[in-house]
């Protein structure tokens, strides 16, 4: 199946332009099979993303684009500690081993050679150094491209998988209408809700889509 794995809505997430409809509908002229809703620091519940599923005609999937300590890390499954408590990146690496939880790296770059840092100056770093990097290491998939991130930084997380290969993801990382599908994820395995995700995703069944297909 193929899903788009990381996007915002403006109900939940303020920087967000789009509603879920409009992503749905996007998801839908895209060819995709299943939405993941990732909203900053924020879950929809069980009950309410079945609804708007149910409502939509359309699979959504269940996530949430957790901050923590080394910038923001996608988490699909459980969590143990209420969000607003947060989460240090090794404390969530500890539980996630624990828990059957899956953690996806989003735009892995942003805070080194993305578009901000670079014009504030920032050498971006080698691929060697992201390689060590114990986000790159932990998470059970990176992301490999979005809407969200420059050529620069696809650049050099494709060097670095070539260097320390990782399972990958696609994702549009949408915040408007029209971006969802951009980029995706092809899964292989039947996926029904955030517990078979992040399986899949744990077991490294996952690998972005060539860009632009
Ligand atoms: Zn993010
Ligand atoms: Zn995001």
């Amino acid at each position: 199946v193929i899903v788009d794995l990381h996007a915002h809505t403006s109900l939940r997430s303020n920087c967000s332009q789009a509603s879920l409809e409009q992503l749905v509908a996007d998801a839908r002229a895209a060819g995709l099979d299943a939405l993941c809703v990732t909203e900053h620091d924020v879950r929809w519940s069980d009950e309410e993303l079945a609804d708007a599923s149910r409502a939509l005609g359309f699979p959504l999937i269940g996530g949430v684009e957790l901050t923590t300590d080394v910038g923001h890390v996608l988490v699909f499954g459980p969590l143990r500690r209420p969000l607003w408590a947060g989460y240090t990146f090794a404390r969530l690496v500890e539980e996630v081993e624990r828990t059957g939880t899956a953690l996806v790296l989003p735009h892995p770059l942003r805070r080194h050679a993305g578009e901000r840092a670079i014009k504030g100056g920032r050498t971006p770093p080698e691929p060697a150094e992201v390689a060590a990097w114990p986000q790159w290491q932990a998470v059970h998939a990176i992301e490999v491209a979005s809407t969200q991130t420059s050529p620069l930084e696809q650049r050099l997380v494709a060097e670095t998988l070539r260097l320390a290969p990782r399972p990958t993801v696609g994702a549009s990382d949408a915040h408007a209408p029209g971006r969802v599908g951009t980029y995706a994820t092809v899964v292989e395995a039947t996926v029904r809700d955030a517990a078979g995700l992040a399986e899949a995703i744990r077991a490294g069944h996952v690998r972005a889509t060539p860009a632009g297909s």
